[in-house]
């Protein structure tokens, strides 16, 4: 089954809705960060996504503002211009900024770019999320961003917060993205016994699974496939228990799914010692990208679903 690679390689108007842009020749670090990475500039993002696609074309990308650079989108949005002058095809950017600090004429001209929200960075430290400061933040950036066509704000959260933040969500002025399937786990990253038939259980009955489900019913919520290092242990199988929550949310929300290769795959959070924040530079994972997508297209099972979460749906969320 997939096993043919052209079956799962990506289509030509495919959309990787969450990927970085490293490159200390187009702007400098933020010097609160909490690590820094390595290089990783557009051209080898480019050569990275043509390689995924049936093509040989990179994909529509999304930038995403990642924490190193904080609240200055220099970097973004000069990766944005390049891609725009190269011709490449829809380029979109989830920005980071102070929503109480960030003026209308900024807001516009990032609009014209192609950047389409605010990411609210909770976790870049690995700690944990202040329920009250979380929906504070929530309302007021939706307050700020919702007179901009087709913004949204996007979080990566735990699952368990989404029963937390529900009710702010279902009467939020903006739509919410859901990073990295809405922070739910595999049952490799549950405390769980072994039997399979109580870990597929205990996947699906995890908390904030069915806040999550009911989020995106309502069409409050898109949920990102991507990540999976970050919601499995199990790499070796293709991060086979992430199969159960994939298959769940295709049967529920097919409509409400995006993909995302989170490419250059950042480090985990909880093991950076702040004094290697600025002087240690912290290598990427190394992902097997073609295992994840064959998985990927099996689990999802058919190809109207499947073309749906790579193409039609990230084209209507950032339009
Ligand atoms: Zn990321």
């Amino acid at each position: 089954m997939g096993g043919d690679r052209l079956d799962y390689l990506l289509p030509s108007e495919v959309y990787d809705t969450h990927v970085h842009v490293f490159d200390s020749q187009l702007g400098p670090y933020d010097p609160a960060r909490a690590y820094t990475p390595e290089e990783a500039p557009l051209r080898s993002l480019q050569g990275f996504s043509a390689g995924i696609s049936s093509t040989g074309l990179p994909a529509n990308l999304v930038l995403v503002q990642p924490s190193p650079y904080g609240v200055d989108n220099r970097v973004l949005l000069a990766a944005l211009q390049k891609l725009h002058k190269d011709g490449s095809r829809n380029c979109r950017a989830i920005a980071v900024f102070d929503p109480e600090l960030i003026s209308d004429a900024e807001l516009g001209y990032m609009h014209e770019l192609g950047v389409r929200g605010l990411r609210l960075n909770l976790q870049a430290s690995g700690g944990e999320v202040n329920h009250d400061a979380l929906i504070n933040a929530l309302e007021v950036a939706a307050d700020r961003i919702k007179q901009m066509p087709g913004w949204k704000i996007q979080i990566y959260c735990p699952a368990q917060t989404w029963d937390v933040i529900y009710d702010t969500i279902i009467n939020l002025p903006v739509e919410v993205i859901a990073d990295h399937f809405g922070g739910l786990k595999g049952s490799s990253k549950l405390n769980t016994i072994t039997d399979n038939k109580t870990n597929e259980n205990t996947a699906l009955e995890q908390l904030g699974f069915r806040s999550l489900l009911k989020l995106a019913e309502k069409s409050r919520i898109y949920i990102k496939l991507s990540g999976f290092y970050r919601a499995s242990n199990l790499s070796e199988t293709g991060y086979s228990d992430l199969a159960p929550i994939v298959r769940t949310l295709v049967k529920r929300v097919s409509d409400r799914l995006v993909w995302a290769s989170d490419w250059p795959h950042t480090g985990e959070g909880k093991d950076r010692k702040p004094e290697d924040a600025l002087n240690k530079t912290e290598p990427f994972r190394s992902i097997d990208n073609l295992l994840i997508l064959k998985k990927l297209k099996e689990w999802v099972g058919n190809d109207e679903a499947w073309c749906k979460i790579m193409v039609s749906n990230p084209k209507a969320l950032y339009a």
